[in-house]
């Protein structure tokens, strides 16, 4: 059985807060860690060790909802187009994905659910895919973003049913105001799929009920949802005080604001929030603009951090999980002890593969990252093999 052994490293686990050690890999999982130094008979039986000096090690990052980078979309529906973005993930400490879809037709929504089940259980150099994150199209289109609202429409049993035949799903996201998106969301709940509500201008009274329906999270709290005022709390008030609802952020503090990236911390805490980066097609390009094969542009600008439509509102991000754990530590005035899980537990949890992967345990799959003090990302283990390194 190959042996690693990873040494001097500061390890994030969720028992204790944060202490300097080792860690050892057996083939594809964590067999044993703990302080300071290794055992003496690790040393010696180890067929690899790496001294890290001191950087941080995490659970890789695990973005649930990320559409695409470097000219590449999901909904290009082609390998090629999956493997380049599930490449780029790598170089930023993501070891899972959940490749996201946007609101298109029925055919062009089924042929990327199908290329990206293909690449369900397949092991490379590349983050892995456990399924794909429906983004639409049961959307409100008073709350379109970014999303094609001609595509928007109300769910039916039978284009849900075309979707679950199609693969392997993991998340969907819609909005709960509407009775047939409810039905669609019993549907999927019952499939086993994480549902969130998302692109949404429902009130605080939907938001509760559709807790009756399976959602559990709602899709990047703050952006394409109705907005907390205090007379009627909306999806943003709903998501932020109802303690069953876990949250998508966007930290590029951009989408969100520093101060309202502190509020959601301080109403959720740290097993509630989950860090995406809803990166999308021109993320990792250099600021211009992209025109795209349907009529429609991307502009992209600040030094590649903004991404926009023409009509000026956000398109996705351009952020990458290291950058979004980074600001949102800061910006919730906690530690990395506290809000590592953000960045990886929290979303194993929301998809249901916590028992493999998402922290650092005993039987897990080493499925690693290591940072250095200013987050950036120094290598990534996916089962025990370092796809990337610098
Ligand atoms: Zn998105």
């Amino acid at each position: 059985m190959r042996k690693t052994l990873i040494q001097n490293a500061r390890i994030f686990t969720p028992g204790q807060s944060s202490f300097p050690g080792w860690l050892l890999i057996e083939e594809k999982k964590i067999a044993d860690f703990g302080e300071n130094s290794a055992p003496d008979t690790y040393i010696q039986n180890a067929e690899e060790m790496i001294d890290v000096a001191g950087q941080k090690l995490l659970p890789g990052f695990i973005d649930i909802h990320t559409h695409g980078c470097l000219g590449c979309c999901t909904m290009d529906a082609d390998p090629e187009s999956i493997r380049k973005i599930a490449s780029f993930h790598v170089t930023h400490g993501v070891t899972t994905y959940l490749p996201t879809t946007m609101t298109d037709t029925t055919e062009a929504t089924v042929n990327a659910i199908r290329c990206v089940t293909e690449f369900v259980g397949k092991r490379g150099d590349f983050a892995k895919i456990p399924g794909v994150h429906l983004e639409g199209p049961f959307f409100n289109a008073a709350k379109c973003g970014a999303q094609d609202t001609a595509n928007i429409r109300r769910a039916t049993a039978e284009e849900c049913r075309a979707f679950l035949d199609a693969g392997i799903i993991k998340r969907i996201a819609i909005a709960p105001e509407f009775p047939e998106n409810l039905k669609a969301a019993d549907m999927f709940h019952e499939a086993g799929v994480s549902i969130s509500a998302g692109h949404t201008n429902a009130v605080y009274a939907d938001m509760a009920e559709a807790l009756n329906h399976g959602f559990r999270s709602v899709t990047h709290l703050y952006n394409g949802m109705s907005s907390f005022t205090h007379r009627e709390p909306g999806a943003a008030g709903a998501a932020l005080s109802l303690d069953d609802y876990s949250c998508e952020i966007i930290c590029d503090n951009i989408h969100s604001h520093p101060a309202a990236q502190n509020i959601a911390w301080r109403c959720k805490g740290a097993e509630k929030i989950v860090l995406i980066t809803d990166m999308i097609r021109p993320s990792g390009l250099p600021d211009g603009h992209y025109p795209q094969a349907d009529g429609s542009e991307f502009i992209v600008s600040h030094n590649g951090t903004e991404l926009r439509i023409p009509s000026g509102a956000l398109a996705g991000s351009a952020l990458t999980m290291e950058r979004g754990l980074k600001n949102f530590t800061a910006n919730a005035h906690a530690t990395l002890e506290e809000t590592w899980r953000c960045s990886s537990l929290n979303a194993a949890k929301l998809i249901g593969i916590d028992n493999e992967t998402g922290s650092i345990e005993k039987g897990k799959l080493a499925d690693l990252v290591l940072i250095d003090d200013e987050f950036t990302v120094k290598r990534t283990i996916i089962e025990g093999k370092t796809v990337f390194y610098q």
